[in-house]
């Protein structure tokens, strides 16, 4: 059973290149019916929060990708890591080392000079037939990982194809630091182990960290997970994606009135491809979702292509559950979203809208407090032949039987024709008297969402 797993480091915000990776490791579970993982790598004290650890479970949950396990926590598992430590020193595939940090530094200055790779020298490394130096007192030694020294470890990434290096490139590394603790990479493999990963799919800047990952995996008898390495994402000018380019944090987007549903999309087309197809359910990219057709080069943020997706998606959706969405935001400006039938609004405003924040902005036509036309736009739009126009369409709008977009449009037209005017000379002083504004969407439309009583009594009033 295939189980990947997202493990986020909680040191700030989910930021868009953590929601993909996720977004990855979930549609690779969910299309192979396997599970998904959680955990929380917190064992940099003094980076992790919990808040940071809250914030990442928010965008997972608006995201909607549910973890099937989990949430883990590195640090309710240290007693593990601590177990696993000794096995491997009682097995001789790791050792203590006493060395100094300043001796170490020595040792890599002397490989500089020679022009070699700095690197630990292997003086605590035990050999068969070496005598190791004697134990200098009082210092608390470091746990090290005895690395082959020879061959090359090698995987196919699941999306850069053959990687490999040479072991001699890797450092004994340290899996525990002189108060016990263990350290990061070896937390990694022992959870990915334990957890029974069988594919990991991360960013690409973990690339160096796999060699060292693998060795010690190999030391502990465990089974290889397979291995893919996301490349980042790039701003639209081609640099490393950074608050420089706009949001970063995922849940901005949330605020700003993306919808999730989009984000999923843009955010999984980003770095993978289906065809041509741009726009794809859930259900179809966890259906199509695959690891062949993930980017082998960095993809490129690109906000507009996000806003037009979003706007797919908000023209997709139900009126009514738009009008859910949207009538919070309404109430944040200040705006009652009960003053109009919010879904008919929606149907309305959202052709024109790319965001929910563009949609709660365009409804405050409705939904805020009626301001009439200013001194200008009256004068411009509300003189006497002005006013004779709307008296005339007034008198003909209250006998109307029926209050509708339809029935409005009739007796729009219908003083057209008896007045011999073009649209313009009727539809601006409609807008300017009844709305205060000179550009809304279709007038007959508005209208009637306005209601006829309202628009009754601010045509007298003008
Ligand atoms: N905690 C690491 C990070 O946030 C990810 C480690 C991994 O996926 O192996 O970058």
């Amino acid at each position: 059973v295939v189980r990947t797993r997202f493990a986020p480091s909680p040191t700030g915000y989910l930021h868009l290149g953590g929601a993909r990776t996720a977004l990855f490791s979930w549609a690779y579970a969910r299309h192979n019916q396997g599970v998904f993982v959680l955990r929380i790598e917190d064992t940099d004290l003094e980076r992790s929060t919990p808040e940071a650890v809250q914030a990442i479970l928010d965008s997972m949950q608006w995201l909607d990708m549910r973890p099937d396990e989990g949430p883990y926590y590195q640090m309710q598992r240290m007693d593990r890591y601590r177990e696993v430590i000794a096995q491997m020193l009682a097995a001789g595939t790791a050792y203590y080392c006493y060395s100094s940090p300043e001796e170490v530094e020595a040792m890599r200055e002397r490989a500089r000079a020679r022009g070699a790779k700095p690197r630990y020298d292997g003086t605590w490394r035990p050999e068969p037939g070496k005598v190791l130096p004697p134990i200098p007192e009082g210092r608390k030694p470091v746990v090290r990982f005895k690395n082959p020294q020879d061959g090359a470890t090698g995987w196919n990434d699941l999306i850069k194809g053959p990687i490999s290096f040479d072991n001699t490139e890797l450092d004994d590394l340290i899996i525990a630091r002189p108060d016990g603790t263990p350290t990061y990479n070896f937390c990694v493999v022992v959870d990915d182990w334990d957890m029974r990963i069988t594919h990991v799919l991360r960013g690409d800047d973990h690339v160096n960290n796999t060699p060292r990952q693998i060795n010690i995996l190999r030391a502990l008898g465990a089974e290889l997970p397979q291995y893919g390495h996301v490349p980042m994402i790039l701003g639209p000018d081609g640099e490393k994606l950074s608050k420089r380019h706009g949001a970063v944090n995922v849940m901005e987007y949330d605020r700003e009135g993306y919808l999730p549903e989009a984000m999923m999309n843009y955010l999984a087309r980003l770095g993978w491809s289906h065809g041509n197809d741009e726009l794809f359910s859930r259900e179809q990219l966890v259906q199509w979702f695959d690891t062949r057709h993930l980017s082998k080069s960095a993809a490129q943020w690109d906000p507009k292509k996000l806003n037009w997706v979003n706007a797919h998606y908000i023209r997709q959706m139900p009126d009514a559950e738009l009008a859910a969405r949207v009538a919070p935001r309404i109430a944040a400006l200040g705006g009652d979203p009960a003053a109009v039938d919010l879904p008919a609004a929606m149907a309305l405003l959202k052709e024109r809208a790319e965001t929910l924040n563009q949609l709660a902005q365009a409804a405050m036509l409705f939904c805020g407090p009626y301001q009439p036309a200013d001194e200008a736009l009256r004068a411009q739009h509300l003189d006497e032949a002005g006013r004779a126009v709307l008296h005339d369409f007034a008198q003909r709008a209250a006998a109307l039987p029926d209050w509708n977009t339809e029935a409005i449009s009739g007796v729009v037209h219908e003083v057209l024709e008896a007045r011999g005017i073009k649209m313009p000379k009727l539809g601006i002083p409609l807008r300017v008297a009844v709305t205060g504004r000179k550009q809304t969407p279709s007038v007959d439309a508005v209208l009637a969402l306005i209601g006829r009583e309202t628009v009754l009594q601010r045509l007298a009033g003008i």
